[in-house]
């Protein structure tokens, strides 16, 4: 789960991370009054949007007066802030940040993730930060340190004085580093984190360092252990679809394709995809419907499909080991009269009683396919949309 940079530097101050005073809103006049509130020359007026890249996109600007910050906030608020992590249309602004201005000697940049090969947490940080991170990833990865971290013990003391003075820190700031790189583990650590990016963390000219940006994001899979969590979900910031697939419990990712794809078990989707691919079309959707792909699911897994306008066909692919093929052949036919299908549908039940399921769906009247294995199922559903 993702949140937005207020509210990943509201749980920064917990953990004692230095963050700039600010104050978010979503009115133009109060950004005004929270300039003169915060009552330092310099004020930044900030986007809240769940992607990144919004200082080049126009959804981060320096305010020098009341007057200013208002003006900045009525530009930004309400406009659809287009960044290299947004879609195309982009994305609605409905939240500013107003927070105090830095005066930034340099910009660094920090990262904690999980590094799957090594199955451990990885921190990583480099000079270069600002914008363009993914870029020096690419052409320099030798400006990129990293040190992995010991779930068991956490980052090592040792091990966040070897990123800050690798960092160029010195005396008192490199004290300051060292701290708040042990604190940003803890955070990271302590809200079950998947994610955690600070770019830029920064040093300023008196002498500070502080993270002026906060990307946080939430394993969803520990949600349970952290019930204020769930508060800060935008479900704005989502895919409509997504939100929708979530109630019903479906594992439900938008893709960009045409065909629909219905599929019990991740692996299993995960190769209905592949295969889609190799036939010549595109998924339009990875959905996972579980083990149990009864009547509910499948007419839920229908219904959200057939919510996406660039769905052109179906193709439901179902093994039945511990359900009956059979079974899940009159559930898909309950479900087809509950939802209007629209679309070409080809169906593949591979497992116990396939046999006597092909018949079931073949004599159920329903428009579709049926198909004999994988490949075939793919190179239908394929030709039914008609590439
Ligand atoms: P992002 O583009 O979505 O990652 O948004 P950031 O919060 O990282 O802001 C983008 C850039 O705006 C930063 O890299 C800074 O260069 C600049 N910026 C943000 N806050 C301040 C500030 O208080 N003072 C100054 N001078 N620049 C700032
Ligand atoms: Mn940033």
């Amino acid at each position: 789960m993702k949140i937005h940079e207020y509210q990943g530097k509201e749980i920064f101050r917990k953990y004692n991370i230095a963050v700039p005073n600010g104050v978010v809103t979503t009115t133009a006049d109060e950004a005004g009054a929270i300039y003169t509130k915060l009552g330092k020359s310099v004020a930044v007026v900030k986007a809240q949007i769940h992607a990144g890249g919004r200082g080049k996109g126009g959804g981060v600007k320096l305010a020098k007066s009341a007057d200013e910050a208002k003006a900045h906030a009525k530009a930004i608020l309400g406009m659809m802030l287009k960044t290299p992590q947004t879609g195309p249309e982009g994305q609605l602004v409905k939240t500013i940040l107003v927070e105090e201005g830095s005066d930034i000697l340099h910009e660094y940049y920090v990262g904690i993730t999980l590094d799957r090969r090594l199955s451990k947490p990885v921190m990583m940080v480099s000079t270069e930060g600002g914008m363009d991170i993914e870029e020096v990833a690419e052409k320099h990865p030798e400006k990129i340190l990293k040190e992995t971290i010991e779930p068991a013990l956490g980052l090592q003391r040792f091990q966040a004085s070897r990123l800050a003075y690798g960092l160029g820190f010195e005396g008192d700031m490199a004290k300051q580093a060292i701290n708040i790189l042990i604190a940003l583990w803890n955070c990271y650590d302590g809200e079950d984190c998947s994610l955690m990016e600070i770019n830029p963390l920064i040093s300023t000219k008196d002498g500070k360092v502080m993270a002026l940006d906060a990307k946080v994001n939430f394993d969803d899979n520990a949600t349970y252990r952290h019930p204020d969590q769930v508060g800060l979900r935008d479900e704005a910031e989502e895919d409509p679809l997504e939100v929708e697939a979530s109630k019903y419990n479906l594992n439900y990712v938008r893709l960009d394709g045409t065909v629909g794809c219905m599929v019990n078990g991740a692996g299993l989707a995960m190769g209905t995809m592949d295969i889609i691919k190799y036939a010549g079309a595109s998924p339009a959707n990875f959905l996972d419907v579980g083990g149990g792909a009864n009547v509910t699911t499948v007419t839920n897994g229908f219904k959200i499909i057939l919510s996406d306008p660039n769905v052109k066909a179906i193709f439901v692919n179902i093994f039945g080991g511990i359900v009956r093929c059979d079974r899940i052949a009159n559930g898909i036919i309950e479900a087809a009269k509950n939802v209007k299908i629209t679309v070409p549908l080809v169906v593949r039940l591979a497992g116990t009683n396939a046999e006597e399921a092909k018949e079931i769906l073949l004599k159920s009247g329903i428009p579709l396919q049926v198909a004999d294995g994988l490949k075939d199922g793919a190179e239908k559903v394929v030709q039914a949309i008609g590439k």
